[in-house]
């Protein structure tokens, strides 16, 4: 993969760096492109106190249900897990307040993909369903980090999407994925409804 066409400057993701998305790569390989895009995204329209992944520790594989979640519960359950790996007590925990650990959401990768392989036929249907897991992330990322109403995690959404159909960075990922000479720019706006 040729990941150098992104053109990722990973001196702009700070401590976004450490979120752990190997489940999702698990599952398809270029999750990491749709991270890196929504890392890139996120490093460009926040300073590192604001960021949308400041607290985000796992984005893991949601099995079945919505494109993606953010479950306060199942959330906290991984971070205990994590407590646990680094033998911290609950009373600890308590003390050292709900953000050590950070926060975790999911994403339904089989169902992006099954719905972008529907709506996509030939090799395009790779290049939605990255853009498409990326919003997921930035949507979930809004609704996990600073508690976004649907609206607000939409409209986040929805600026992403604008921001990675632009024609340039478009086109770079296309290349980056080898897919050539797609007449499909011009509608690249209408992406996956
Ligand atoms: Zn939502």
């Amino acid at each position: 993969m040729k990941r150098e066409a992104l053109q990722v400057d990973p001196s702009s993701l700070g401590a976004r760096r450490r979120v752990d998305i190997s489940e999702l790569k698990s599952k398809f390989r270029e999750a990491e492109i749709s991270h890196e895009l929504a890392l890139d995204y996120d490093g460009t329209h926040y300073s590192d106190d604001k960021s949308l992944f400041r607290n985000i520790i796992t984005e893991y594989n949601l099995g079945s249900g919505a494109y993606g979640v953010y479950d306060p519960k199942h959330s906290m359950k991984v971070k205990e897990e994590l407590a646990s790996k680094l033998q911290y007590k609950e009373k600890d925990l308590e003390e050292l307040g709900h953000n050590v650990f950070g926060v975790s959401f999911g994403i339904n990768v089989n169902r992006i993909l099954q719905e972008a392989k529907k709506l996509y036929s030939g090799d395009i249907w790779k290049f939605f369903a990255i853009i498409y897991i990326a919003e997921t992330m930035i949507h979930e990322a809004a609704h996990a980090t600073y508690g976004a109403s649907e609206p607000e995690a939409e409209r986040e959404a929805a600026a992403f999407r604008s921001w990675a159909l632009e024609e340039t960075r478009a086109k770079k990922i296309l290349s980056a994925l080898n897919i050539k000479d797609v007449d499909l720019i011009q509608d690249l706006e209408k992406g996956l409804n």
